[in-house]
C-alpha cells in the first residue's frame, strides 16, 4: 500500500514513510491509494476474533512494509495496556449502545491510537538507526496520552507544551507523574495557544527541525486513523446480529480524525448506515453537513474541551474525497479559506455530503441535562464528550437500527461537569485515585521561545552524533 498527499505533492510513498512524515511535505494529509475492502464472509470470519487479532486483520494490508510478525506483537504489545479483556467493550444503555474507549492508561480514547503509534515509532526508529525529538502543545488530553504511549520508548524523547494550572488536575498528573528519563513536561505561564505559537515557531524552523529529527503526535498522523478504524469494525461486530446487518455511529467531533476512521471502515464495506457527526456550540462541521456552511467563526469554550475546535485539521482527507480525489480542487479549496474564511458547496456535492454524514450541535446545558437523566434512568455515568454524542443520537437517528455511541472518555476525567450535572463528583477509578501519591516532575517557565529552547537543547537527542 502506498500513500498520497491530499495536495498532489509528493510521489506516493511506504506506510512506513507516511508514518514518519506525518504532515505532508506539501502542507497536505498523506492518505492510502486506496481502501482494501472486506467481503461479508471475511467480516463474519472474525466475529470471534479478540481484538488485537482483529486490529492486525484489519491494519496490516494499510502496512504491508511492515513484517506480520513484527506488527502482530507491535498490536498485541499497545492493546495489553487496555484494563478490560475486550479493549473496546459495547455495553448497552437505555436504548443505546456506548463504545467504552476509555479503558487505556490516560482513561480516554486517544490511548487507542497513540498506544500502537508509539510501538511504530520504536519499530521504525530501530530499524533505521534513527532518533525522533516529539514536540507538542497540549490542553490535555493529547499531551498525556502521547506521553503515556511513548515513556520509556527507544529512540524517542518527548517534550508536552501545557498551560499552567489550565488543564483539568487529573490531566495535569497523568502528564506530570510520568518520570521516565525521556519524556518532559514544561508547564507554561499563559495558555494553549501560546503553547501552540511556541510549538509551531520551533517547526517552522526548519534548521532547527532537521538537526534535532523534530516530530509530532497531533491528530494528522494517519497511523492513528487507522487504528481508530479497527473499534467500528469490533463494536459492529459486538452489535449486529446478522450477516450485513446495518448499525449507526454516533462520534463526538473535534479534530474529524474519530469520525473520519468510521468514514474509512464504510468505505472499507463495513455497513454502517449513519455516521452521525456530534458538535457542541464549535459546530462549524455541523453547519457544513446540515447547511452547506463551511465558515469560521471563534472558539467558545464548552464543558466538552476536547471538541472546541475551529479548523478540523482532518476535514482535508474527507473533502479530498468529496472532491473525487482531485488534489487541485483541494488546493483551491484552502486558498479560499485562507482568503474569504469559507468553503462553499455545490448543490450535487451537498448531497454526497448528507450521504456520508448525518449531524446535530449540542450545547452545554443540553450536554449536562443528558448527563443528568441518562445516570437518573440508567445510573450509568456519561462523560460530557460522550452526552453529545449520545443525545445527538437519541434525537436523530431511527432508534429500528442499532445505534452505537463512541464514548471518549471516562466521567471521572472530566468530573466538574459531572457534578454539575448530576449533583455528585464521578467515582474516582484506580487509575486516578493513585496518580497524587506518585512523584511528579515538570518544568514551569514563561511564555518565551528562548528559555523552551534553553531547556530543549541540552535534553534532545541530536540526529547523528
Ligand atoms: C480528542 C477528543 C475528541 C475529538 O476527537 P477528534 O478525533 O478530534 O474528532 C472527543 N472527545 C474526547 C474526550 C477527546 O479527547
Amino acid at each position: 500500500m502506498r500513500y498520497i498527499s491530499t495536495r498532489g505533492g509528493i510521489s506516493p510513498i511506504p506506510f512506513k514513510d507516511a508514518v514518519m512524515m506525518g504532515l505532508a511535505t506539501d502542507g497536505g494529509l498523506l492518505l492510502p491509494e486506496s481502501y482494501p475492502h472486506v467481503t461479508r464472509d471475511q467480516l463474519e470470519s472474525w466475529r470471534t476474533l479478540p481484538y488485537s487479532e482483529l486490529a492486525f486483520n484489519i491494519i496490516a494490508p494499510f502496512a504491508d512494509d511492515i513484517p506480520g510478525d513484527a506488527l502482530k506483537e507491535m498490536i498485541r504489545r499497545s492493546y495489553a495496556t487496555f484494563t478490560h479483556p475486550d479493549v473496546t467493550p459495547v455495553v448497552r444503555e437505555n436504548g443505546v449502545y456506548i463504545l467504552e474507549l476509555f479503558h487505556g492508561v490516560t482513561l480516554a480514547f486517544k490511548d487507542v491510537a497513540l498506544q500502537f503509534l508509539g510501538n511504530l515509532f520504536e519499530y521504525i526508529l530501530a530499524e533505521r538507526g534513527e532518533r525522533l525529538n516529539i514536540i507538542g502543545a497540549t490542553s490535555g488530553d493529547t499531551g498525556s496520552a502521547a506521553i503515556h504511549g511513548v515513556r520509556d520508548k527507544q529512540g524517542i524523547t518527548i517534550f508536552i507544551l501545557h498551560p499552567h494550572g489550565k488543564t483539568s488536575a487529573v490531566q495535569a498528573m497523568q502528564m506530570t507523574t510520568v518520570t521516565d528519563a525521556n519524556v518532559h513536561n514544561i508547564a507554561i505561564r499563559g495558555t494553549f495557544d501560546d503553547c501552540q505559537d511556541m510549538v509551531k515557531a520551533l517547526f517552522n524552523d526548519l534548521d532547527f527541525k532537521s538537526k534535532y529529527a523534530l516530530g509530532a503526535v497531533n491528530s494528522i498522523n494517519w497511523a492513528r486513523v487507522l487504528a481508530q478504524v479497527v473499534y467500528y469494525f469490533h463494536a459492529w461486530l459486538r452489535v449486529s446480529d446478522r450477516t450485513g446487518q446495518p448499525v449507526s455511529f454516533s462520534v463526538p467531533t473535534g479534530n474529524f480524525g474519530d469520525i473520519f476512521a468510521g468514514y474509512v471502515a464504510k468505505r472499507m464495506g463495513l455497513p454502517i448506515a449513519s455516521l452521525l457527526l456530534a458538535t457542541n456550540e464549535n459546530n462549524i462541521l455541523t453547519r457544513f453537513v446540515n447547511d452547506g456552511d463551511y465558515s469560521l467563526t471563534g472558539v467558545v469554550p464548552t464543558a466538552s474541551p476536547s471538541m472546541d475546535i475551529q479548523v478540523a485539521s482532518n476535514f482535508e482527507r474527507y473533502l479530498f474525497h468529496l472532491y473525487g480525489e482531485d488534489s487541485g480542487r483541494v488546493r483551491s479549496a484552502f486558498e479560499g479559506l485562507r482568503k474569504e474564511g469559507r468553503i462553499s458547496f455545490s448543490p450535487s456535492e451537498m448531497l454526497q455530503v448528507r450521504q456520508d454524514f448525518c449531524s446535530a450541535s449540542v450545547d452545554q446545558t443540553a450536554t449536562l441535562a443528558t448527563i443528568g437523566d441518562f445516570f437518573r434512568e440508567t445510573g450509568y455515568l456519561l462523560d460530557p464528550h460522550t452526552a453529545v454524542g449520545v443525545r445527538a443520537a437519541l434525537d436523530l437517528l431511527p432508534s429500528g437500527i442499532p445505534r452505537v455511541c463512541l464514548a471518549t472518555a471516562h466521567p471521572a476525567k472530566f468530573s466538574e461537569a459531572v457534578e454539575k450535572a448530576t449533583g455528585k463528583p464521578a467515582p474516582v477509578p484506580d487509575a486516578v485515585a493513585v496518580l497524587s501519591g506518585l512523584a511528579s516532575r515538570c518544568e514551569v517557565m514563561d511564555a518565551d521561545l528562548e528559555q523552551v529552547k534553553a531547556f530543549f537543547v541540552p535534553r534532545a537527542k541530536q540526529l547523528s552524533s
